[in-house]
C-alpha cells in the first residue's frame, strides 16, 4: 500500500486542532475523521484537475477545478 504524507497548511492545522479540542477528540482522531471523510468523497470525483487530470476538488474563481495538491504547489509558486 502507499504510503501517504498530508501536510496541512498551519492556519488550516491551528483550525482542525481548535475544533478537535472543542469537540473534545484527540487531534489524531480528528484527523482520521476527516481523512475519511475526504477519502469518501474522493471516491465521486465530478471533476478533474486542469493541471494534472487528476480528481479536482478545488474550484478556481475562473470556473476551473484543480487538485488539492496542484493548488497548494500553485500557491506556493505565487507567494515567491
Ligand atoms: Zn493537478
Amino acid at each position: 500500500m502507499k504510503q501517504l504524507t498530508l501536510r496541512l497548511p498551519d492556519e488550516l492545522y491551528e483550525e482542525a486542532k481548535r475544533i478537535a479540542e472543542r469537540e473534545g477528540f484527540s487531534f489524531n482522531a480528528f484527523a482520521i475523521q476527516a481523512f475519511n471523510h475526504y477519502v469518501k468523497n474522493y471516491e465521486v470525483p465530478k471533476h478533474k484537475c486542469f493541471l494534472c487530470g487528476e480528481k479536482a476538488d478545488l474550484e478556481l474563481d475562473d470556473g476551473r477545478w484543480i487538485y488539492d495538491n496542484c493548488a497548494q504547489i500553485q500557491g506556493e509558486l505565487s507567494q515567491r
